[in-house]
């Protein structure tokens, strides 16, 4: 609950309650899970106290991960009760999980041993439990001969033990064997996991230089000190790629943890990660709220990634978060990219961070070699978007039986549909946002509240027939492009929002890697982690898509964003190319992808930061006012802009209508805080929440410590 400290209940007689143990409470009408706080001052008259009305049956959360809690609690500016809401999330774990019921043979023979109940004795005889129906399967009958049998005393019914989801990892399973700069580099990264120091590593390395592969002797470091570890990943469809690799290291697979997973797994999960039974996670950012019993490694894949911040009821970074998890509870925390967050890079600079760094590409591969296109002399065919310089090399690389990726981050056919005639603009009834065009659906879409209506044949303007115009490429256009260019390739569109889903998403990224295809049209998705060994040529539309949004961030993800794509080629050895169209090659991140000097960025994009003490020379939150009222949301910041404590270091800019001013039918304006590093801005910001006027109606107030967007 979105309390300030815990609720106070009577504990019924015979009852042994500790801190740390999960129970059901009355609240309100309601019956929820809890968990019992470490002691606090109960100030409610005895005599009204509600009762506890059971304990589970379940190892209590430990005293780090309460801490972790009110840590999270106290960064975010949120309530303890809302954190502890994503580690309660699957109540259905509390209670063990019901035995299931299986069959075994007591030694008396069957009365008349007919050809079935012949069958079921060959199986039935080995010694081993079944289940019922596992038995007749297996001997090819159907399960009322199994009953008859038990019936008879043949077979008795048991408990089956329950069994841990997935093996545990054989660390002898597949080694590999690593060229002596991943050694080292392993060989450090194991030190740190046998001493268990808490303590955060950065383990730097371009695309294909191995890191997934150093950071597995962690893993095995860790598996052997029989320690539990959790993989973060910020993707799920870059999850399969992960699993195979790992099950063929260590013999068998992790479990996952992400938000498809279905129910009973994830009930399972959760439960056998607090008994310890499941030594290893692969999960997503909520996979950090998991009870472990005994966790001792936290690597972080790709830390820079945008997906793991999460920017709903609690804004946090689970990179961060991890981090912190590791100094509570003493063991050591990984961060892995070839990319790094500037605050990491600058931990890492600092000696905050110990530094790891793989500098070339593992074998025969080498990067790609970058060239930008510059737009303004090598324009695309008019209501086209492709150069004949990318156009001549995707003939080339698919002559060549190679592949060409497309890069473009923008979902559905066009971001914007006008009226030719009355030059009237689709827009999201809800959003300020344009709808966007998606033509395989047949339906025009909003990115921020996912309302979606039929294309219509007429303006609803001017009423106008067939005279409404797409403007501006999206993936399934450029794929449109494409296969005109190219009837005879085969091409694959990937988005995130195609039919089909995360599965249908696994086999398309399947059937790239096995060479299944020629051009692969793509968002944002590709651009991760995958390994294509065929691709050589990456063709990026838009470079400049990123830089021209005016958020701090803007070069810092452009820059990540670009670096991450490039690398898909050249993965497996021999030439490859990128290619970027810019209208703006000038640009130092588009200079600096070119001359493939991320030592030049990073450089100058510290020195940026420091200089107007920019996160993490500066802090920076975020305050969003959301309401259903324009006026009302907006005189609400006003006065609370008005009654912020007085500072001299501190900066409030704002109240401003945010980029985004309407999302969901909600109208948003934006605060935004700038404090001195040293600064205690939590207390700060607390302190003027609590002196400020209350938001009354549907007036919203979010705090964002470290806003990564600001939109
Ligand atoms: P990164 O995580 O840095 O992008 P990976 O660990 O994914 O790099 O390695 C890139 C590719 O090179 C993978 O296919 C991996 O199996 C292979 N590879 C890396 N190091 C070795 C090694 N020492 N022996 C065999 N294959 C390796
Ligand atoms: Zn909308």
């Amino acid at each position: 609950m979105p309390t300030d400290g815990a609720y106070s209940y009577g504990v019924p007689e015979g009852m042994d309650l500790k801190p740390g143990d999960y129970v059901q409470v009355p609240l309100g009408s309601r019956e929820v899970a809890a968990v019992v706080w470490d002691e606090q001052e109960n100030n409610v008259d005895p005599k009204k106290l509600r009762n506890v009305i059971s304990k589970f049956n379940c190892p209590p959360m430990k005293p780090g991960m309460r801490k972790f809690v009110e840590w999270i609690a106290g960064y975010t500016v949120t309530h303890p009760g809302m954190v502890l809401k994503m580690i309660l999330r699957v109540p259905t774990a509390l209670e063990p999980e019901a035995p299931q019921k299986g069959l075994a043979f007591t030694g008396t023979q069957p009365e008349r041993l007919t050809t079935a109940r012949k069958q079921i004795m060959e199986f039935a005889n080995h010694g081993l439990s079944w289940t019922k129906s596992g038995l007749a399967h297996a001997a090819g009958v159907t399960a009322s001969v199994v009953d008859g049998l038990t019936k008879q005393g043949v077979m008795e019914i048991i408990e089956l033990p329950s069994r841990p989801l997935f093996p545990l990892p054989d660390n002898s399973y597949g080694t590999t064997e690593l060229t002596p700069d991943q050694r080292e580099k392993a060989d450090k990264l194991r030190e740190t996991v046998k001493t268990n120091k808490a303590g955060v590593t950065l383990l730097e390395g371009i695309t294909g230089s191995g890191k997934t592969e150093v950071y597995f002797e962690a893993l095995a470091e860790c598996f052997a000190k029989g320690k539990q570890a959790l993989v973060l990943l910020p993707e799920i469809a870059l999850t399969s790629t992960f699993l195979e690799r790992f099950e063929s290291r260590f013999g068998a697979r992790p479990a996952e943890w992400h938000s498809e997973l279905a129910p009973k797994a994830r009930e399972k999960t959760w439960r056998q990660i607090t008994t310890g039974e499941l030594r290893i996670v692969a999960g997503t950012r909520s996979s950090l709220y998991l009870p472990f019993k005994d966790l001792g490694l936290i690597i972080v894949d790709e830390e820079h990634d945008l997906a793991y911040k999460q920017e709903d009821r609690v804004f946090y970074n689970a990179r961060d978060m991890a981090v912190v998890r590791g100094q509570i509870e003493g063991f050591p925390v990984v961060l892995c990219s070839a990319t790094p967050a500037i605050e990491t890079r600058v931990n890492a600079q600092l000696d905050r961070y110990a530094y790891l760094k793989l500098d070339s590409r593992y074998g025969e591969a080498v990067l790609p070699d970058i060239d930008i296109v510059d737009m303004r002399k090598n324009p695309p065919a008019r209501g086209k978007f492709l150069s004949p310089i990318i156009i001549k090399a995707i003939e080339e690389t698919i002559a060549r039986k190679e592949q060409a990726l497309l890069f473009l981050n923008r979902r559905g056919y066009a971001p914007l549909t006008l009226c030719r005639v009355c030059g009237h603009r689709f827009e999201c009834n809800n959003c300020s946002a344009w709808l966007v065009e998606h033509r395989f659906r047949k339906t025009l879409q909003c990115h921020h509240c996912g309302d979606a209506r039929p294309t219509p044949e007429a303006c609803p303007e001017c009423g106008t027939l067939d005279h409404l115009v797409a403007c501006g490429p999206g993936v399934e256009r450029l794929g449109e492009e494409v296969i005109d260019a190219f009837p005879d390739a085969r091409t694959i569109i990937l988005s995130s929002d195609m039919a089909g889903g995360v599965k249908r998403m696994r086999l398309e990224l399947d059937a790239i890697a096995k060479g299944e295809a020629d051009i692969i049209i793509g968002t944002q998705l590709v651009a991760k982690g995958h390994n294509f060994p065929l691709m050589t040529l990456v063709g990026v539309v838009d470079a400049d898509l990123g830089l021209s949004n005016g958020d701090p961030r803007a070069a810092e993800r452009t820059f990540q964003l670009l670096h991450q794509v490039t690398g898909r080629a050249g993965r497996a050895g021999g030439k490859s190319q990128g290619l970027l169209q810019s209208y703006q090659p000038e640009h130092p991140v588009i200079s600096a992808i070119k001359a493939a000097d991320s030592e030049a960025f990073y450089e100058r994009e510290i020195d940026a930061r420091r200089l107007s003490s920019l996160p993490p020379f500066g802090r920076l939150a975020a305050i969003i006012i959301s309401g259903q009222d324009r006026r009302e949301t907006e005189s609400y910041a006003r006065s609370l802009r008005q009654t912020c404590p007085k500072s001299d270091t501190v900066r409030v800019l704002g109240p401003a209508e945010a980029p985004l001013a309407m999302v969901r039918g909600r109208y948003r304006f934006r605060l935004l805080i700038h404090a001195p590093r040293n600064f205690a801005l939590q207390d700060w910001l607390r302190s003027w929440f609590k002196e400020g006027p209350r938001p009354r109606g549907n007036i919203r107030v979010q705090t964002d410590i470290d806003p990564q967007s600001f939109v």
